[in-house]
C-alpha cells in the first residue's frame, strides 16, 4: 500500500481508536480464516469480464479451482453485497448459496471428498461502487475526457468488483484474467499479454496470463487511452504506460525504475516476477503495488506528491511512489503476511527498501538521515502487530517504526555482509509464500544463531521503545545501564561512548556499570543506528 499523506493522519487515527473495539460481523466474516475457508487449497482464477464505462457496469464468471483440505459441503467466498449473483455453477449443476454482508456461502449438494480438485464458475454482475481510500474501483475520466477506469482495493478487498475467497492466507497458483472493453480502449493489467480479440461488438478482450502466486488486491484494472515505451534489464521487459501528452514527462521519470531495479536485485535478489515482467502504469491516484503491474500517480516528480517526504532533504532526489510501491514487489507480493495484523511484512520492509534504495543510490550517511527522518512520523502508541484474524489494520507506525527496527536489527547483526546475505536469503527462503511473524523471527533467530525474539517482540508487540537507562558516577568515571523494556529478557546490544570511536555494550533489564574515560556530557548512544530512548541519570 502508499502511504496517507499526513493530513489524512487525524482521521486514520481516529478510525484507529473505533477499530479497538470489539470486532464487527463483517470484521471477522472479512478478517477470519474460518472452517469453509481453512477447508480448501485454492489452485487458480480464470476472472472473464466485460467492462462497460458508459454504464459503469461489469458482468462476467469467475472459474475459481481449489482442492479440499478436508471431507466438506460448504466453501466461503466474498463479492460486495451491492453486485449480483447471477448464478453459480459446478459442472452444469446450480448451486445454493448464502448472502451475509460481503460474503457469499456456497453449499454442494454432496460432500467434495478430501483432495479433491473441484472448479466452479461464479457469474455475477453489476455496478461497483467506489468504496475504501483509493476508490476500490473508479470509473473516471482523464484530462482530455476519454475514460479512465483503475482499481486499487487493498484493505476494502478485491471482493469489491470481483468475486474470490477474500483473505491473505491463501492464494491461487497461478492467474487468468480477460477483460472485454471499448475498441478505443487498452487494458493493462498483471501479468503477460498473451491475447488480444476484437469481439466484432465494439469490444476487445485482453488476456493476461499470471504465471504467479498473486494477491487478490494486487490483481488490477488499468484501461485508458495508453502510450506504451519499453526497455530492458537483461531478459527481464520493463514496458511503461502513461497518457499520450505524458509521455515526454514519463520518459524522463521513469528512467528511474531501471536502476532501482539493480540495486533491488542486488540486496534482495532477482526481481520475483519475472516471467510475468515489470510493468510501471499511470493512474490517477497516487500509486499502489499491484504485482508485475505496479500503478504510478505521482505527478511525474521527485519525493511523494512534490513534498520532501521524510524532510531531512534526502527524498527530493528519487521518486518515492516509484521505490516504495515496486519494493513490494519482494515485500508483500512475493513474500506475503497471512494476516493484515502482520502486514508490516509488507510495509516496514517496503519503508527499509527505501533507505537500502537510499543507500545503493546515494551513500550510507544519506541513507541514515532518510531513515532517522522517519522519526518524525512514529507515535509509539500501540503495537505494530494488532489482532489476528478479525480484519485489524496496523497503524502507520508498521511504516516508519518498521523501517527503523530493521535498521536497528542491522545494527544488532553488526555485520553487513551477514546482513545482505541475510536479507537475500529471507527472500529466497519465503519467496511466493504467505507467512506470519513468527516465520520470519524464527528464521532470523536459526540463521544468526541468536536470540532476537525479545528485541522482535519489544519492537512489534509492545507500544513504547527499549530505553537505555544511564547513571553516571563522575567521581570514578564510570557508567551504570540497563534496558528498561516491558518485555522480560529484552537485552540488546547498542553502542555508545564516542561518535568516532563506538564501544559495543551489552545491557539487559540488569544494571552493570563500566568504567569510561568520556565525561558525562560527552558520552553519545548511536541512536541513529539504533531506534531507543536514552535516560540520562
Ligand atoms: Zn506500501
Amino acid at each position: 500500500m502508499l502511504l496517507p499523506q499526513l493530513t489524512y493522519l487525524p482521521v486514520l487515527l481516529v478510525a484507529l481508536a473505533a477499530a479497538q473495539t470489539l470486532p464487527q460481523r463483517a470484521d471477522i466474516l472479512r478478517g477470519e480464516y474460518g472452517p469453509w475457508r481453512a477447508n480448501n487449497d485454492l489452485l487458480s482464477y480464470d476472472l472473464d469480464i466485460r467492462v462497460d464505462p458508459e454504464k459503469k457496469f461489469i458482468r462476467g464468471k469467475n472459474t475459481i479451482r481449489f482442492k479440499m483440505l478436508k471431507e466438506d459441503t460448504r466453501i466461503q467466498l466474498d463479492l460486495f453485497a451491492n453486485l449480483n449473483v447471477d448464478k453459480i455453477l459446478s459442472g452444469s449443476t446450480e448451486l445454493k448459496y448464502t448472502r451475509e454482508l460481503n460474503t457469499v456461502f456456497v453449499d454442494f449438494p454432496a460432500a467434495l471428498k478430501r483432495n479433491s480438485v473441484q472448479a466452479i464458475e461464479f457469474y455475477y454482475s453489476g455496478s461497483p461502487q467506489e468504496a475504501g481510500r483509493f476508490g476500490g474501483i473508479s470509473f473516471r475520466k482523464d484530462p482530455a475526457g476519454r475514460h479512465w477506469i483503475t482499481t486499487a482495493c487493498e484493505g476494502i478487498g478485491a471482493s469489491v468488483w470481483w468475486p474470490n475467497k477474500d483473505q491473505q492466507r491463501d492464494e491461487v497458483e497461478n492467474m487468468r484474467l480477460r477483460v472485454a472493453i471499448p475498441n478505443n480502449l487498452t487494458d493493462v493489467s498483471n501479468g503477460r499479454l498473451v491475447g488480444k480479440t476484437d469481439l466484432g461488438d465494439g469490444f476487445t478482450r485482453y488476456d493476461w496470463a499470471i504465471h504467479y502466486p498473486i494477491n487478490n488486491y494486487c490483481v488490477s484494472l488499468n484501461i485508458g487511452s495508453y502510450e506504451h515505451f519499453s526497455d530492458k534489464l537483461g531478459d527481464l521487459t520493463m514496458d511503461f504506460y502513461c497518457l499520450p501528452e505524458n509521455l515526454e514527462k514519463a520518459k524522463r521519470q521513469f528512467s528511474q525504475a531501471k536502476p532501482m531495479m539493480e540495486a533491488f536485485q542486488k540486496y534482495f535478489g532477482e526481481y520475483p516476477f519475472r516471467q510475468d515482467g515489470y510493468k510501471l502504469i499511470e493512474v490517477p491516484y497516487s500509486g499502489m503495488e499491484h504485482q508485475s503491474a505496479v500503478t504510478y500517480g505521482n505527478r511525474f516528480a521527485n519525493g511523494y506528491l512534490e513534498r520532501d517526504w521524510t524532510g531531512v532533504g534526502v527524498s527530493l532526489k528519487f521518486d518515492f511512489i516509484i521505490v516504495h510501491e515496486s519494493a513490494h514487489e519482494w515485500f508483500g507480493n512475493s513474500i506475503t503476511a497471512s494476516d493484515v495484523s502482520d502486514q508490516w511484512i509488507h510495509e516496514g520492509w517496503a519503508t527499509y527498501a527505501e533507505c537500502v534504495y537510499v543507500e545503493a543510490m546515494f551513500g550510507r550517511e544519506d541513507a541514515l538521515k532518510y531513515t532517522n527522518g522517519y522519526k518524525s512520523k512514529v507515535r509509539n502508541r500501540q503495537p505494530i502487530i494488532t489482532a489476528r484474524g478479525v480484519n485489524q489494520t496496523p497503524s502507520q507506525d508498521q511504516y516508519f517504526k518498521g523501517a527503523l527496527f530493521l535498521n536497528t536489527l542491522r545494527s544488532v547483526i553488526d555485520n553487513d555482509t551477514r546482513w545482505w546475505r541475510l536479507m537475500r536469503d529471507y527472500c529466497r527462503t519465503f519467496r511466493y509464500r504467505n507467512i506470519l511473524t513468527e516465520d520470519l523471527v524464527h528464521f532470523f533467530n536459526e540463521r544468526t544463531g541468536m536470540n532476537l525474539s525479545p528485541i522482535f517482540d519489544q519492537y512489534l508487540r509492545q507500544a513504547a521503545l527499549p530505553a537505555l537507562e544511564l547513571r553516571f558516577q563522575e567521581g570514578d568515571g564510570s557508567v551504570s545501564y540497563r534496558w528498561k523494556a516491558d518485555v522480560k529478557d529484552f537485552a540488546m546490544p547498542v553502542k555508545v561512548g564516542r561518535k568516532t570511536d563506538w564501544q559495543t555494550i551489552h545491557p539487559t533489564t540488569e544494571w552493570m556499570t563500566m568504567k569510561t574515560g568520556v565525561k558525562k556530557e560527552e558520552f553519545e548512544v548511536a541512536t541513529d543506528q539504533y531506534y531507543i530512548d536514552v535516560i540520562r541519570n
